[in-house]
């Protein structure tokens, strides 16, 4: 028997391995192998097992196979349709097998050093016979408390190792090394929930998706198809998900649940953990690696059953996979920015379907994508149009800023309808959030005198401007500089600060309202591991009136008492080179809005524009303006070429050298435009089309120019076809270095 195994390079090459007679009966695809490799040993995961017979009848072999040295674990890291999952992956992106492999395991559950520590622990036995009454007292203890660690107990009862050792002589206590698990969701309260009854809305929504979940005797489901679940914020989604993930373990199967990272905060856990307790594992980037290693050996083993994580948890080793939910299925979280880049929407259907699972992708704002799969009657639509309990949406306002500007002469931070909102919900002891899209004191310092503006020298961005520290910083490279005491062009004194942040508007908020107690939330408030969780805490406990962010604040959270929510400046994504902007916009401002009236009070949401006729907007404000949004939108894209009616590719072209960068952008352009016509003459209409090499709306980052090529086809599989094809046609030498992103959902 033979086996070819992934080594743990980039080479994105299988290599084959003789399997010794010992291990043939204990070889596994998925395992994980030790193997000589180039006078070393290294380790690699089984991929395919074969017959020396099938062997023999393929290529000849010249050489004398190496044989596998031994398996590092018994029990295999991938399963069989997890593997094929991976391959589809690496094939769809065209991404190295090894590199695939990798994102789709934490690298902690590989490290040895990760296991669990083993600790004493001690169980109380029936037997009481012949001990002293001292030690008949502390059995009484122990009994009561159900075991413990030893450390623990010996410092609870004031006892000492030793009585308990002789305790268990005499045959009353059991003492023994257990592993001690490392739980995320230690010391946090958790409380018990059960599920809630459901509206006729909710109910008919649940049916459809456990239409689309297999029977548990292994029946085929009624409509596999994926479901799309368009339900207005505040229309009960979650507790849709909770009672069919109900429904999908009572029948022996377990559940995915997939959220965007900014919208994984511990009121998400806690609702999972409320309704299904210790069988939920969370996967999320701030676990340690030691609490990333027990969840996810949890779900491996199978004590765990109900995973919720973030893009990655789509791969989580889950047994018997029934459900995979992708929450707010439109968030761009869900696309890996790295190699392999794919999208864990798109990867949760295609798992669901290898897997035999139900899949559901729910939003408020579907993406395009979803929304057309479903008008096409490829995924089946299920609408919630209304909030739980006869809540009524936010009444949405749109304030013209052209016409604020015109009155008082200046652009203000908030308007004069936004600020007497503020004030009236300050009087009602209600709160308030306001949302501004960017973070720092404010963004550009500019010359008054002469327009020069502060630039980060290795990226092309402006700096932003920041109060607490007093200096000038890079988003892009996190690079920074003391603010200039002159212009180093004219020499002028005279700066100015165009643009708003979070800074600068919760200076001016404290202005307008002295009284006011205001929390802000960007990510310089939230560097701490629990900060972010301490601030919605303080916020939810009403310690504070307004809170005050960027986008982190835009979705998720649910905050009874919050009656008004205003947007600072509803075009920030508006006028972005990405085919994507206006739908961007429209998901945050419905996303933004949504926070707004969740309980019993109603809801109020003030747009600040200068654009208060762009669709995204428009369609913003009014009460269920997706569905005319996306039928616009759709029009447009079909007209343009654009996703969904075509597939968007780019290449990023990266380099310390300008000229070389440009120039293989060049030369990629060319040539695949050659192939393009090759591909349209026989078809007779213009489907593969290559865009000219450009300098990316990122021209250069941390030191690197960057030069950009989009290319739309068909289907991603043409692009990669093509695009396979020049890179070996014309290897780009070792200093440029270029990204291929199958299926972009921006340009950058
Ligand atoms: P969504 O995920 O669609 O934004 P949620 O599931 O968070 O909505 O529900 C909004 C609020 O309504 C939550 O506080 C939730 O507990 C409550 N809720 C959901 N379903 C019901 C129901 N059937 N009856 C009463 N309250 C409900
Ligand atoms: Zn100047
Ligand atoms: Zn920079």
């Amino acid at each position: 028997m033979t086996v070819s195994v992934a080594i743990d390079l980039a080479l994105d090459r299988l290599f084959t391995y003789s399997v010794p007679a010992e291990l043939t009966e204990k070889l596994l695809v998925g395992q994980l192998l030790r193997v000589p490799f180039g006078g070393r040993v290294a380790r690699g995961f089984a991929m395919a097992l074969a017959d020396d017979a099938v062997a023999e009848k393929g290529e000849e072999r010249t050489f004398k196979l190496k044989p596998v040295m031994a398996i590092e674990d018994a029990s295999p890291f991938f399963s069989p349709k997890l593997l094929e999952l991976v391959k589809w992956i690496a094939s769809y992106t065209a991404s190295p097998i090894e590199t695939t492999l990798k994102a789709a395991l934490p690298a902690a559950v590989l490290k040895p050093t990760m296991k669990p520590k083993e600790l004493l622990y001690v169980d109380a036995l029936d037997v009481a016979d012949g001990l002293t009454a001292h030690q008949q007292r502390l059995l009484a203890e122990i009994r009561r408390v159900g075991g413990g660690w030893m450390q623990q107990l010996v410092r609870e009862f004031k006892t000492s190792p030793s009585t308990l050792r002789a305790m268990a002589e005499k045959g009353a206590l059991e003492i023994a090394p257990r592993a001690q698990r490392r739980d995320p969701l230690a010391g946090r309260s958790v409380m018990p929930t059960k599920p809630l009854p459901l509206n006729a809305e909710q109910t008919a929504a649940l049916e459809a998706v456990m239409r689309a979940v297999p029977a548990a005797d292994g029946a085929s489901a009624a409509d596999p198809r994926p479901v799309l679940l368009h339900g207005v914020t505040g229309s009960g989604k979650t507790e849709i998900y909770l009672q069919a993930i109900a429904g999908v373990l009572a029948s022996g199967r377990g559940a995915i649940v997939l959220v965007p990272e900014i919208a994984l905060t511990p009121q998400t856990v806690r609702r999972f953990a409320g309704r299904f307790g210790d069988k939920v594992a969370v996967l999320h980037s701030a676990l340690s690696d030691g609490e990333r290693y027990d969840e996810w050996q949890r779900i491996r083993t199978g004590a765990a059953r109900v995973v919720v994580g973030p893009r990655s948890a789509v791969f989580a080793p889950v047994h018997g996979l029934g459900l995979v939910v992708v929450d707010e299925e439109h968030d761009p979280s869900y696309k890996q920015g790295e190699t392999p880049r794919y999208h864990a929407r798109d990867v949760a259907v295609v798992r669901a379907r290898l897997e035999g699972a139900a899949v559901v992708l729910g939003s408020a704002t579907p993406s395009l994508e979803s929304w057309r799969n479903a008008q096409t009657g490829k995924y089946a639509l299920v609408s919630v149009p209304n909030r739980v309990a006869g809540r009524t949406l936010p009444a949405v306002h749109l304030v013209n800023m052209e016409e604020e500007a015109a009155r008082t002469g200046h652009v203000p931070i908030f308007s004069a309808p936004l600020l007497d909102a503020i004030h009236l919900r300050l009087e009602r002891g209600e709160q308030t959030i306001l949302f501004l899209n960017r973070r720092g004191y404010s963004r550009v310092l500019e010359c008054q005198s002469c327009g020069w503006t502060a630039q980060c020298p290795d990226c092309s961005l402006p700096y932003t401007y920041h109060q607490a520290d007093h200096c000038l910083r890079c988003h892009v490279c996190g690079g920074w500089t003391h603010l200039p005491s002159e212009c180093p062009d004219c020499k002028a004194r005279d700066f100015s600060y165009t643009g708003v942040g979070t800074q600068r508007a919760e200076a001016a908020l404290k202005r307008c309202f002295a009284h006011a107690r205001v929390l802000r939330m960007d990510a310089d408030s939230t560097s701490r591991r629990f900060s972010h969780d301490d601030i919605l805490s303080a916020f939810r406990a009403g310690k504070a009136d307004v809170l005050l962010g960027t986008q982190m604040i835009a979705k998720g959270l649910d905050f009874p008492n919050v009656t008004l929510v205003g947007v600072l400046n509803a075009d920030t994504s508006l006028h972005r080179p990405d085919p994507r902007a206006s739908e961007r916009t429209y998901q945050l401002l419905a996303q933004v809005s949504g926070r707004a009236g969740r309980a019993e009070k109603p809801g109020e949401v003030y747009l600040q524009t200068f654009s208060p006729d762009a669709p995204a907007i428009a369609a913003a404000a009014s009460e269920r303006g997706f569905a005319s949004f996306a039928a616009g939108e759709l029009a447009a894209r079909r007209g343009a070429y654009l996703p969904p009616y075509c597939r968007l590719s780019t290449l990023v072209f990266r380099s310390q050298s300008e000229s070389l960068a440009s120039s293989w952008a060049d030369l990629y352009a060319k040539s695949l435009a050659a192939w393009a016509a090759k591909f349209n003459a026989p078809r007779g209409a213009d489907l593969f089309r290559v865009s000219e090499a450009a300098e990316a709306p990122l021209a250069k980052a941390e030191g690197w120019f960057r030069y950009q090529v989009v290319v739309r086809a068909p289907a991603s599989k043409d692009i990669v076809a093509a695009v396979k094809w020049i890179e070996k046609e014309r290897p780009a030498p070792k200093d440029i270095r270029i990204a291929f992103d199958v299926d972009a959902i921006d340009l950058a």
